[in-house]
């Protein structure tokens, strides 16, 4: 059971024991595992939920003053919390709101994403369709430039609203400022921990054709057929629901944190000794060009060829029955659990492939 907050300097006591900083409310050992679609983590020493950009800023300043450092919690779907949690500040952005300016679309940072892009799909406003039924709240799309099945935000955020605690000010990152490139910005790279997103505007395109750039989708739909945006959000659900992918408390292979891990990207010569050790030839190790004389690898083969398919168990851990590169919670896992499948999937690809894999999900604690 969370303990009640004490009482701090600065901060009323309300009924009910939950204590507020003028309106940020602070509370006490909140576990987190039921804040992440994982399902496990530890508790946070201090949780503060951010309905306004007063809140982030009170919020900001609370961790501060106490010298603890500060994690912005979205809706938790790329996350795996540690088991000892997080002597530290959780700042939960809950800011509502959607506004239009055009072909502009507003969304303050706690809209859960989902909703946002059927919002938009209903407006005829083309852009984000193909994102359909990725879990987590709109303020964490940019930070890892969400992406699937044929498009990613890079091609569409305008501009993301930012509390910088650098500075202590409100800004507004442009597109090229957010430093996009493959499941990356600068907010979970170079400037990692600087910016609280409080608002994303996307530019989208009226009356534009849904994008039909996956071969999943166009198998869906059949040779030369023009899909609405809202067939086409609509597919990408029932897709993405037959692969364990969109959260449903029914679906055991949703308990994850989506993909664990990012396809590699590496020097066009690794492609030989792929191919060598897996025994077929280059032609058929599937990868696509990187830029730069590199080769994007699917993670995903690289783990079949080494026995981690669908439905891999290790005790409470596993590999979904549906999907290979979504490392699940069977029931009752530990972050240790996890861990301990993580490393021994991240060890046995280095020793056949040469290849370090990066996990996609973010470690907290
Ligand atoms: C079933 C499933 C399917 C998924 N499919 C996809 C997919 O197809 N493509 C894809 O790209 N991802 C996918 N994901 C991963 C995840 O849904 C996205 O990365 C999502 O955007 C994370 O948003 P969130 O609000 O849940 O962030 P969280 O998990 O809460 O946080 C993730 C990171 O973003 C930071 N963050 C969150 N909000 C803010 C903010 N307002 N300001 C600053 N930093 C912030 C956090 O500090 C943390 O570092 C999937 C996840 C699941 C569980």
């Amino acid at each position: 059971m969370p303990e009640a907050s004490a009482s701090i300097p600065g901060v009323t006591q309300e009924s009910g024991g939950a204590g507020r900083l003028e309106s940020v409310q602070m509370e006490q050992n909140i576990p987190l595992a039921g804040f992440t679609t994982l399902g496990i983590g530890g508790p946070a020493r201090w949780f503060a939920t951010a309905t306004t950009e007063d809140d982030v800023v009170e919020a900001v300043g609370f961790a501060r003053e106490r010298n603890l450092p500060l994690f912005v919690l979205g809706g938790g779907s790329n996350l795996l919390a540690g088991d000892a949690g997080f002597d530290g500040v959780v700042l939960h952005m809950a800011l509502r709101g959607v506004q239009r300016e055009g072909n502009v679309l507003k969304a303050a940072a706690g809209e859960p994403w989902d909703a946002f892009v059927q919002q938009a799909v209903n407006a005829e406003l083309q852009g984000i369709e193909c994102l359909a039924g990725i879990p987590g709240t709109v303020g964490g799309t940019p930070v890892q430039n969400v992406g699937a099945y044929g498009q990613e935000v890079a091609e569409t955020v305008r501009t993301v609203r930012c509390f910088d605690a650098h500075t202590s000010t409100f800004v507004e990152l442009t597109n090229a400022e957010c430093g996009f490139a493959y499941r990356t910005s600068v907010l979970n790279s170079s400037q990692r921990g600087r910016y609280i997103v409080t608002r994303v505007d996307y530019a989208l395109h009226a009356g534009g054709a849904a994008c039909l750039k996956y071969a999943d989708l166009r198998r869906h739909f059949g040779d030369g057929a023009v899909p609405s945006l809202l067939l086409v959000a609509e597919a990408v659900r029932t897709i993405r629901r037959g692969k364990g992918m969109v959260i449903d408390a029914g679906d055991p292979n949703s308990r994850s944190a989506g993909s664990f891990f990012r396809n590699p990207i590496v020097k066009a010569d690794v492609l030989l000794k792929v191919s060598e050790s897996s025994g077929v030839s280059e032609d058929a190790v599937p990868h696509w060009p990187a830029g730069d004389g590199l080769i994007k690898l699917p993670a995903a083969w690289l783990l079949e060829q080494v026995g981690f398919v669908r439905g891999y168990v290790m005790g409470r851990a596993g590999i979904s029955s549906r999907h290979t590169l979504a490392v699940i919670n069977r029931g009752g896992a530990s972050a240790a659990d996890v861990i301990a499948l993580r490393e021994h999937i991240v060890q046995t690809v280095q020793q056949r492939f040469g290849i370090t894999l990066e996990q996609e999900p973010v470690t907290l604690g």
